[in-house]
This record gives structure tokens, C-alpha cells and sequence, in this order.
């Protein structure tokens, strides 16, 4: 039992490419664009290709779907079809029970 005393485990940290508020990468969602191009929500974090993150805010979502801050931070130009799909992934999420808007 030698465990060092005091430090915690790094978490890594991510940034919302929207808002840039800086949070793990748990609070975090990411979204991938694969090696040929294709751009989805990776629930697993684990899928290869150039990640950007958002956070749970709806908020940040909408303008991630309807702003280019995913273009940017992807390096891609994103197609209607990326778009809504994303839209879907959001929409989902809005849908989930218990998601009230408490955050303060
Ligand atoms: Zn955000």
C-alpha cells in the first residue's frame, strides 16, 4: 500500500467548443469526426478520428447545429445531413425524462 497521499487522479480535462467552459471529459460529449469524413456523437469517447466536445447544455447543441463552431473545431464543413443528425442526437436528449433545466 503505497499510495501517494494528497494527489488526486488526473481527470482529463475538455473544453466546450461552444461556451469553452472547461470540464471533464465524463461531463462532456463528444463528437467525432471519423477518418472518412463522417460526423456523429460518440457516446463511447472512444471512436478514432479528430473529437470536439460540447457539454450538456442544449444551448450549446443549437448553436453547435446551427452555428460553425464544429466546422472549426473539426476542420470540416459540415453537411445538412451531419446537421441533423446531431439535431436527432439532441432532440433525444431533450426528450429524456428528468432533464429539467436545473443548472444553476
Ligand atoms: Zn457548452
Amino acid at each position: 500500500m503505497s499510495a501517494k497521499k494528497g494527489r488526486r487522479k488526473h481527470i482529463p480535462q475538455r473544453t466546450c467548443v461552444v461556451c469553452r467552459r472547461t470540464l471533464s471529459k465524463r461531463e462532456l460529449n463528444r463528437i467525432v469526426r471519423s477518418p472518412d469524413g463522417d460526423i456523429f456523437y460518440d457516446p463511447t469517447g472512444k471512436a478514432s478520428g479528430r473529437g470536439a466536445y460540447l457539454c450538456n447544455d442544449f444551448t450549446c447543441w443549437e448553436k453547435a447545429i446551427s452555428g460553425n463552431f464544429l466546422d472549426r473545431a473539426l476542420k470540416i464543413k459540415l453537411t445538412p445531413a451531419h446537421r441533423a443528425a446531431l439535431q436527432a442526437e439532441l432532440e433525444r436528449r431533450q426528450a429524456l425524462p428528468g432533464q429539467t433545466s436545473d443548472n444553476g
